[in-house]
């Protein structure tokens, strides 16, 4: 028998215990923990649109008496769980990826392990990001796939890879992030598109970071890049920029036919409401001048802060390391104190000796309010020395 409180106690030594945090709520750039107001600075919500009141209510105004306006699908989609509006959904993003084809997930992690995981079999091979997300790492463990691992954004090594492994196996796929969640660097799409020429093989950019955040069309880094027709698929969730819930893989019909066919979580899980896509409808359908100002805010916004803390991103989401896991924590609790909602993102998440803050932008937040946080973080790291 395995001794869990050992376990535990062990994640409290390395500062890597998780709990649930007590929120109260959030209020637009704000968010309110125990009786305590802070400038939110870790959520994902870049537009700043999951709290904006009047859009919910326009929303539910304007919708309320619509047949989809329901709180639960109560089937999986190829059971009862379909209806004309999930079809639409997915046709609009098909139309703004420029992809045939299209299929929506629950959410994130389940898109990526669901793609990962059954797209490829015995005699196939992933090439995949050593900081690619935990639901992407999950596809690979789930795969039957052989898999490596390269260095993260080290093409040197995933040629050395490609050029080792890549003839031993059949099929063949690049995985890689566009915008590390962690880091906030960006991966470069055109050296990838390059490789998978080159070695024949698939490429698959997850855009969950950038969905929303680059591009004239919103669609993320390959869409600014005008590459999203070399990309052979996408991934995309909605729970973060677009302030709704799941998410989305874009490829060619036979891609998206095989999923349907085979991607267990797709096809063994309660599909999302229709309320939920009314939703993401009325934001992509009815609000897309909105979304598209609010993001032009944050790349202002972003594009100075890097000006001020010149790190390792190139988006909205800024690391300040720290290395040591205890120091971090204890940071971050000094800037909550201060009023900054910033977290301490410790190992396993990162890898050890990589502890930090997260910060990451929202569009509604000012320069000023910033640049007060960099100097507070300034003066609690000096005062430590
Ligand atoms: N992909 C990346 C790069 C992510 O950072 C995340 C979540 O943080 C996901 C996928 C999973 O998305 P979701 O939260 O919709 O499950």
């Amino acid at each position: 028998m395995r001794n869990y409180t050992d376990k535990l106690n062990e994640l409290k030594e390395k500062s890597s215990y998780r709990t649930i945090k007590n929120i109260e709520k959030r209020i637009s750039k704000y968010i309110i923990v125990g009786d305590k107001k802070m400038l939110n600075l870790s959520s994902n919500d870049y537009l700043n649109i999951s709290t904006n009141k009047d859009l919910v209510l326009e929303f539910v105004d304007k919708y309320k008496n619509n047949d989809e306006f329901l709180f639960s699908s109560a089937s999986a989609r190829l059971l009862t769980g379909n209806s004309k509006s999930y079809n639409i959904l997915e046709n609009d993003f098909c139309k703004l990826f420029s992809k045939e084809a299209s299929l929506l997930f629950n959410t994130g992690y389940q898109c990526n392990q669901g793609v990962v995981s059954s797209l490829f079999s015995k005699d196939d091979c992933i090439f995949s990001d050593k900081l690619n997300h935990a639901s992407i790492v999950s596809g690979l463990k789930l795969s039957q796939a052989e898999h490596y691992r390269y260095k993260h954004n080290d093409y040197d090594n995933l040629e050395k890879l490609l050029k080792e492994k890549r003839n031993q196996f059949n099929n063949a796929i690049i995985i890689s992030e566009s915008v590390f969640s962690m880091d906030g660097d960006i991966s470069d799409i055109k050296k990838l598109v390059e490789l998978k020429k080159k070695y024949n093989c698939l490429l698959m950019i997850d855009e969950a970071h950038a969905f929303g955040v680059f591009g004239d069309n919103l669609a993320g880094v390959c869409d600014e890049l005008n590459l999203l027709n070399e990309i052979d698929i996408i991934t995309i969730t909605l729970g973060k920029s677009l302030a709704s819930m799941g998410a989305v893989c874009l490829s060619n019909k036979t891609i998206i036919d095989f999923l349907t066919n085979k991607a267990s979580s797709f096809i063994f899980s309660t599909v999302i409401p229709p309320v939920n896509i009314l939703w993401t409808r009325f934001l992509l359908e009815e609000k897309f001048d909105y979304l598209k100002n609010q993001k032009e805010k944050l790349n202002s916004l972003f594009n100075k802060v890097h000006k001020l803390y010149p790190s390792i991103s190139s988006s909205q989401i800024i690391p300040v390391i720290i290395k040591d896991a205890l120091k971090t924590k204890n940071l971050a609790q000094h800037l909550q104190n201060k009023g900054y909602f910033v977290l301490p993102i410790n190992p396993p998440t990162v890898p050890v000796g990589t502890s930090r803050l997260r910060i990451s932008l929202g569009a509604d937040i000012s320069y000023n309010e910033i640049e007060n946080l960099f100097t507070e973080i300034k003066n609690a790291t000096s005062m430590a020395e």
